[in-house]
């Protein structure tokens, strides 16, 4: 029953984008003028989508955009979800990744109808930082604000994720040591990705996990923590056990060959990869009236042809054919 691709990879984690529309404009995300490119479908569709990948053995399910939190319908979608049960009958595992602006007063509905987690992206510590990055002025409040509404309504461990730049944000490190600390949440450095609206992306840009470790270690010593074969993170505690950090090292340290991820995007695209140059149209199927078995067979055969792996950095290395904000990240 379980989905496999042609390497031998399980495939159980659902990532659905449903809206590629957000609220902040992150400088190395998006290039500040550019709107919205993809339709979105509505709810009930994406609904029935994640109960056909359960079907097919999938067990975390992750809504991501664009900015889902904007999107009408996010809380219901995730009680719908939280009514669904894996091949083996557990309850699914359902997470949310946002920016956190709107999570305040989110978070508690969320939790409500059985959201597992939630990660919030931050990318500085700081007030005028923040504001600087995501180009939306008193951003940092309310994200902060979303952070401990979260906490509050049960969401924990809040995992926070930071992308960081050379040059922009990197003296940020030692302070999300101290905020992890501080603030008792699981802060995840990812290493910037050529997956930009404006192509700013250079080797040289990428603060690597090793550099973070260092950086990290002259603040306060770290020890690092085991973490599951497919899980992304490299984990890591501080010597005083307090505060969690990870980095995820798709550039440095790339775990393509562990990746159980596939992803549909607002439109209802399946992507094998975050740098696949093809789609496989689900929702064309689906609006055509498939069966769900139809559906199945053609989930099969997209992830069949899952990539092996990225290339980043690689001479001849061909771009994704979208970009993250409009991939679901
Ligand atoms: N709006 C939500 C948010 O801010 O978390 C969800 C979508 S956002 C595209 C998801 C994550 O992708 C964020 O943590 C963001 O920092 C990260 N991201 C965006 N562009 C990236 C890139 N080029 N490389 C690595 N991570 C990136």
């Amino acid at each position: 029953m379980f989905l496999h691709d042609k390497f031998g990879r399980r495939i159980s984690d659902l990532r659905i984008s449903i809206t590629d529309r957000c609220n902040y404009r992150c400088v190395y995300c998006r290039s500040g003028n550019d709107g919205p490119q993809f339709p979105e479908m509505p709810i009930a569709d994406y609904v029935r989508i994640a109960s056909i990948f359960v079907k097919l053995g999938i067990t975390k399910v992750r809504l991501t955009g664009g900015e889902p939190l904007l999107r009408k319908g996010i809380v219901e979608m995730v009680g719908e979800l939280g009514r669904m049960r894996t091949l083996d009958g557990s309850p699914l595992d359902i997470a949310v990744t946002t920016n956190g602006h709107l999570l305040a007063e989110m978070a508690q509905p969320l939790a409500d109808a059985n959201l597992t987690r939630v990660t919030v992206s931050m990318d500085a510590v700081e007030a005028e930082r923040f504001a600087r990055i995501t180009r939306v002025p008193n951003g940092y409040e309310h994200v902060l604000a979303g952070v401990r509404a979260a906490q509050q309504a049960g969401l924990n461990p809040v995992k926070i994720n930071c992308v960081l730049l050379r040059g922009f944000n990197d003296d940020q490190i030692t302070a999300f040591g101290r905020f992890a600390r501080e603030e008792g949440v699981a802060v995840r450095f990812i290493e910037f990705m050529p997956l930009e609206e404006d192509r700013v992306w250079s080797p040289e840009i990428v603060v690597t996990l090793d550099e973070i470790v260092r950086r990290m270690k002259e603040f306060m010593p770290l020890r690092e923590i085991a973490h599951a074969r497919s899980e992304t993170a490299r984990r890591y505690v501080f010597e005083d056990g307090q505060g969690e950090i990870g980095i995820i090292a798709p550039v440095s340290h790339p775990f393509c060959g562990h990746c159980s991820r596939v992803r549909v995007t607002s439109d209802g695209k399946i992507r094998t990869s975050l740098f696949s140059v093809r789609e496989h149209d689900l929702a064309g199927l689906m609006l055509g009236g498939a069966s769900d078995d139809e559906m199945i067979e053609f989930i099969r055969h997209a992830v069949d042809q899952k990539e092996e792996r990225h290339h980043i950095g690689e001479p001849g290395f061909i771009p994704a054919s979208r970009t993250m904000v409009h991939i679901g990240g």
